[in-house]
Parts: C-alpha cells; structure tokens; sequence
C-alpha cells in the first residue's frame, strides 16, 4: 500500500471514531467508553501509525498532514512558523519532514483553537525554541482541566510549555520574515476559541477546524461551539477568499471555494432540515429516522453512523 492510501485510510478511521465518539454522547449518556479506549486514545494511535505527508502550497508555505490536523508550515530565513501542532506520538516524523523543508528551527507556532488534535504537540515545538500564539480562549481551555462530552473525555490542563504566550482577543498581525498574516477570531464556531490564519501574500488561509473538507465536521458543544455559530464562520470564510485563495482546512484536503460553497450550503440545510422536524416535537431519534442530511450523505457522510451522528450534532443546537 502507498503512502497515499495508507494516508486515507488514517483518515477514514479517524473520522470514523470521532463519530463514535460523538455517538456516545448523543445516543447513550451514560460512559460506553473509558479514557483509555475511547476516541482521544484512538486518534493517538492513528497518529502514531500515520506518516506525515509534505504538500508544498504557494510561495514558502507547505502543508502536512497525518498527525490530527493540518499543520502548515512558513519556511523563512533563520526560522519556521507553524500553524498548529499536531500529537506528539509524531514528533520524530514531524521533525524529519520539517527538517525536509530547510535546515532552520522552529521559532513560531500559532494555534488555530485548543483541541488535543492542533495542539498536543505545543510542548515539544516551544522546548524546541518556538513563542505560542493564540486566541485567550486557547490559552484559558489549556490551563485548566477541560470536559468534552462528545469524546467522552476530560483533559487535564497541559504542561507549562504548550501554553501560549501571546494572546489576542478579536484580532492580531504577526509579521515572519517578508510575510505578513492577519489572525481573525471567529467568535464561537467549533470550539469558543476558532481563529483564522490569513497570509496575505501567498493569499493561502488556514481556517481549522470550522471547515472539515469531505466530512460532516464535529462540533464541539462543551466548549462552545454549535451549528449555528459553524454557519456564521463559514460565511465569513467564503468572504474573505476569491476564487484563487488556497484554503487549509481543520481535516481533509487542501481546498478552494468551490469546496467551501459546497460545505456551507450543506451545513444550512442540514441545519434547516433538523430545525424544522425539531419545531414538529419530533425527538432525536425521529429526526435522524427522517434522515435530514439524506442528500448530503453521499458526498459527507460515507463513514461510520456518521449522517446521525452529524444530525444528533446538529440538532443539539437549534
Ligand atoms: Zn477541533
């Protein structure tokens, strides 16, 4: 098996048992998972078995992926910038295909919000010489002990090293060699700690995890998000790109526009569908036997339980 398909697979299995993850809390309240089986361990697992792909993007940026989510990397003169972190079972890896980039260190990493997935690795970056840049929020949700219920989880607060230094409320620029990046907070989307990653040169944006490209995206209501505030940054990603904009999502592949446009009209009507048979009484299991996303599930839904998963997610919130 190649690189590439060994890299799908990865994929397809972490998708699929994040949704199982997130069934748990839909369809069973009480624990079906302990700590050492359930979804956090099992992302571990894929990372520690994925290899890490290098995919160069535009200009001096290039993406890699296999370790949780997508890291991108700014090669500049005398240092590296990295956006998010990835676990750390991948340092070894990470290292090799960034020392594959240039020979220099790494002196930045920016977070795109708190999740495990973009920041388990924050540790060994910053011991490795980077500052941490984030939203507060990430900084806040890192410090204390943290309860997400759609992975039946609770994380204890990270060391002092993966703590981000350099907080931001709404908005921040960073300036790395000739690049210039614009930082945007979303306000609550997936987390209540989602930003934005624009390089304005490159016109390449990395937008975490409030686009999943290929995959009903998880929605993480313990700390925040909801559907609804999805919706509202996707909107604002689809106004901040042109058709030429190069965009990085949370999970999945590198993506356009288009793609994006096709994200946002099925999370409206997803959302549309479930706020109607909810208005009706239906209950949850109603809702997903009336199979509101049946349109999407071809092209979004392809794994494991995930169209009622994603329907139990969305109905949560409206
Ligand atoms: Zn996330």
């Amino acid at each position: 098996m190649n690189n590439v398909n060994l890299s799908n697979l990865s994929r397809r299995r972490f998708i699929a048992t994040v949704g199982l993850g997130a069934a748990t809390a839909v369809f069973a309240p009480r624990l079906l998972f302990t700590q050492d089986t359930g979804i956090v361990p099992t992302m571990i697992n894929e990372a520690a078995r994925a290899k890490i792909e290098v995919h160069p993007l535009r200009r001096n940026l290039s993406v890699l992926e296999g370790s949780g989510g997508n890291i991108a990397v700014l090669t500049g003169k005398g240092g590296k910038l990295l956006i998010d972190s990835g676990f750390t079972v991948s340092r070894a890896r990470i290292a090799a295909a960034l020392d594959s980039l240039s020979s220099y260190p790494v002196t930045q990493l920016i977070n795109t919000h708190w999740h495990v997935d973009h920041t388990d690795g924050n540790a060994w970056v910053h011991a490795a010489g980077a500052t941490i840049t984030a939203h507060e929020n990430t900084k806040k949700r890192l410090s204390t002990s943290t309860r997400v219920e759609g992975w039946s989880y609770t994380f204890p607060p990270a060391p002092a090293g993966a703590i981000p230094t350099t907080v931001f409320g709404d908005e921040h620029h960073v300036h790395h060699d000739d690049t210039r990046m614009a930082l945007k907070y979303y306000g609550p989307a997936h987390t209540d700690s989602d930003i934005s990653v624009l390089f304005e040169e490159a016109d390449i944006v990395h937008v975490g995890d409030t686009w999943w490209n290929g995959f009903y995206p998880f929605i993480d209501y313990s700390t925040g998000g909801s559907i609804d505030g999805m919706i509202r940054a996707t909107e604002r990603n689809l106004t901040i790109v042109t058709d030429k904009t190069i965009i990085i999502p949370g999970h999945g592949p590198v993506g356009n526009k288009a793609g994006l446009t096709e994200y946002q009209d099925m999370l409206v009507a997803t959302r549309n569908n479930v706020a109607n048979l909810k208005k009706q009484g239906k209950s949850l299991s109603e809702t997903i036997a009336a199979k509101p996303t049946a349109a999407y599930d071809t092209k979004w839904g392809q794994f494991l339980m995930t169209p009622a998963i994603f329907t139990g997610l969305v109905y949560s919130g409206v």
